[in-house]
């Protein structure tokens, strides 16, 4: 890592009873019905290790972080104020919480702070300046911090005003333990991964991910596809798809990334294939070049999935990202509780196993395998990203080393 870490600011001082500004990405999601439940606390979870490390260096603690899309506006519906709650329970010490990310309260309060104290400020997206990267917005954050730290690895491919503008006012700006955690395991699958290299590339659209499918088809040794994808890969096979999701727009794309790839993209050969876009709607099973006109593509088949596992087990580095089908409904979940239970058994195996994106992270949990992967990437459109090869405004603003 060229760049400058949260043990470099320890090692040099820099934490002690210093104000300490740490981007975090506490963007969670909540219930809808039962308001302020934080139903997956994995992103606060994972920023436990940078928090405790800068309440045990005696530095002030002045997180700040989005939640939703708030366009620029103050909604309570996307207060991180619950937040601060469940934060204090996991750091079993007070979080204070100030209901404004900029101003003369706020920086009242960061002044006020001790050290070994945390305060989190009120969602960054409140304000336009934050998404628009707007200079005065960036500067007004920078003045909390006599360092910077960014922990946030799910925002680092946007430069926004507490991501990159906020750097061009600090001179000390370092990555916390879990961007260097994602950015170690993603670094390692995109230049020196173990083969073979195995991408499963899923979900609902081929649009966002046409880029990652490029990249790595200079890198991975097979790449297989699944999800709503697949019928575009179809159409553009010449194959019938009755009702399946398809981009007619992308079809052209498809042709020249099939006619590419050869051998390397491997299409599911059988289907599910239901009748309405419903969970209790009856299905079958057909080939892939036999889908009925009526019939809607809704997973993968029992013979895709021994095909896909057989390629997953002898994989040594293995990328997942998106489902295989439409997971949230039960009877199209197979597919993707079938890909994810093949990729525990592989890292048992000893592959190097990275599953980015918040629907392939959510078939993990639905199937249990948590901790039976390698590493489950905090950021989805980050992490697609970096495997494209691009690089993430939010890191290259932190310091060199
Ligand atoms: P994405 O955000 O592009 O990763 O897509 C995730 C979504 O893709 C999930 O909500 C899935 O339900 C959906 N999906 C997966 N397979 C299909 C399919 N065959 N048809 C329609 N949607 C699908």
């Amino acid at each position: 890592m060229n760049k400058l870490t949260i043990d470099d600011l320890s090692k040099n001082g820099d934490l002690k009873s210093n104000r300490v500004l740490v981007r975090v990405d506490f963007n969670v999601p909540m219930s809808k019905n039962d308001e302020g439940k934080i139903t997956d606390d994995k992103r606060i979870v994972e920023s436990l290790s940078t928090i405790k490390k800068i309440i045990f260096e005696g530095g002030r603690v002045i997180l700040m972080s989005h939640m939703g899309r708030p366009k620029g506006e103050k909604n309570l519906k996307y207060s991180l104020r619950p937040v601060a709650m469940h934060l204090t329970d996991l750091l079993r010490k007070p979080v204070y919480f100030s209901d404004d990310c900029i101003g003369h309260d706020t920086k009242k309060i960061v002044n006020e702070l001790k050290d070994g104290e945390v305060l989190l400020l009120e969602n960054l997206r409140f304000y336009k300046g934050e998404e628009e990267n707007d200079e005065d917005f960036a500067h007004q954050l920078a003045s909390y911090g006599d360092v910077y730290i960014n922990d946030a690895f799910g925002t680092a491919h946007r430069a926004h005003a507490s991501t990159e503008g906020v750097t061009r006012f600090i001179s000390k700006c370092a990555a916390g333990y879990l961007m260097q955690k994602e950015l170690e395991y993603l670094s390692k699958a995109i230049s020196i991964p173990a083969h073979p290299y195995t991408a499963i590339l899923g979900g609902s659209k081929i649009s966002g991910k046409i880029d990652v499918i490029k990249n790595l088809l200079t890198k991975a040794d097979k790449i297989l596809i699944g999800g709503g994808m697949v019928f575009t890969f179809y159409k553009a096979m010449g194959y019938e798809i009755g009702k399946s999701l398809l981009e007619e727009d992308r079809i052209g794309l498809a042709k020249e990334l099939l006619h590419e790839a050869g051998s390397k993209l491997m299409l599911p050969v059988d289907i599910v294939a239901s009748a309405r876009f419903e969970n209790d709607s009856p299905f079958e099973v057909v080939w892939g070049n036999e889908m009925p006109n009526d019939k809607i593509g809704m997973d993968i088949g029992p013979e895709t999935i021994k095909q896909f596992r057989d390629e997953i087990v002898k994989a040594k580095t293995i990328v997942w990202n998106g489902p295989m089908g439409v997971f949230e409904m039960d009877n199209f979940a197979k597919g993707t509780v079938e890909i994810a239970m093949a990729l525990a058994d592989a890292t048992k195996d000893g592959a190097v196993t990275i599953v980015g994106g918040g629907d392939s992270a959510a078939a993990i949990a639905k199937a249990g395998l948590e901790h039976k992967v390698s590493h489950i990437s905090t950021g989805g459109g980050a992490s697609l990203e970096f495997l494209e090869g691009k690089k993430l405004p939010g890191v290259e603003a932190l310091t060199n080393k």
